[in-house]
């Protein structure tokens, strides 16, 4: 068992409250479609919360501004295709780092997930992307 102090890396919860590691959790049915298992990952802090709604208003204004520009990029170096699956279909750009935990519209917090991906992602944070971007 981790430290009591720390926090689940994907749910951002301390701990003894992250429910990440049960059998069906959102964090594992979304690595089961990856073809992934769960391995636990704290941190020593936790993810900002309580981020003001004028703030994800502005981010997600800012996601809008350049949706074209970073999807373009994000097909270009890693493949048009769901960073979790591989689905090629219905694809969105996701926030690696939620809004709602204080992430930023900025591309090198940004992945394509398929739709289906996207939404058992929900506000995870779960980063998909190779570690090594293909030139
Ligand atoms: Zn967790
Ligand atoms: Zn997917």
């Amino acid at each position: 068992m981790p430290d009591s102090r720390v926090f689940c890396s994907y749910c951002g919860r301390l701990s003894r409250r992250c429910a990440c590691h049960e059998a069906g959790s959102d964090l594992q049915r979304f690595m089961e479609r990856g073809g992934k298992s769960y391995v636990p990952c704290w941190r020593g802090s936790p993810y900002k919360r309580g981020v003001p709604p004028q703030i994800k208003r502005a981010e997600r204004g800012n996601l809008q501004k350049q949706y074209k520009i970073w999807y373009a990029a994000l097909a270009e170096s890693n493949g048009e295709c769901c960073a979790n699956c591989g689905e090629r279909k219905d694809l969105v750009l996701d926030h690696v780092l939620p809004i709602a935990k204080g992430g930023l519209s900025r591309l090198d917090n940004l992945q394509l997930l398929c739709a289906a991906c996207n939404r058992i992602k929900g506000k995870l944070a779960i980063d998909c992307r190779p570690a090594k971007h293909r030139e």
